[in-house]
């Protein structure tokens, strides 16, 4: 199954793994049809989000750590829960739609993993999704 690799370096941090996803399409030459992203972890999300300007990223980082504090009145022994919420709140795929070999992205949209107990080396499943052939009535 094609799959990207990627590498954080930060407990929390959001990548832009865009630039990977557009290469992995254009590997696979795809043009039509949709492509699921998924991760399997539970300490680690997948959104998709603004881009461009990168305060975007920076805001949403911060308010999801103000949001679920690193620690609070948990009970999971790993110490790593406020990272097993987060991974919820983030959701564990994204299902991008293609055509004519591109990516369907809005303008400002990007697509991120979201690492919330890094840093490690993480997966990003891809399954391509075919377009059902024509209906005809
Ligand atoms: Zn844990």
């Amino acid at each position: 199954m094609p799959h990207l690799t990627v590498e954080s370096r930060r407990r929390s941090e959001l990548i832009d793994i865009t630039a990977q996803v557009r290469d992995l399409v254009a590997r696979n030459q795809v043009t039509e049809g949709a492509l699921l992203l998924f991760v399997p972890h539970t300490t680690a999300g997948i959104f998709i989000n603004e881009n461009a300007d990168p305060d975007v990223a920076e805001d949403i980082l911060t308010t999801l750590s103000g949001l679920v504090p690193r620690q609070g009145a948990y009970r999971h022994g790993e110490g790593n829960s406020d990272a097993h919420i987060k991974a919820v709140l983030t959701g564990s795929s994204v299902l991008v739609p293609i055509s004519q070999g591109r990516l369907e992205l809005g303008t400002w949209q990007g697509i991120y993993l979201a690492e919330f107990d890094g840093p490690r080396r993480r997966r990003v499943t891809a399954a391509f999704l075919a377009p059902l052939p024509e209906v005809k009535a």
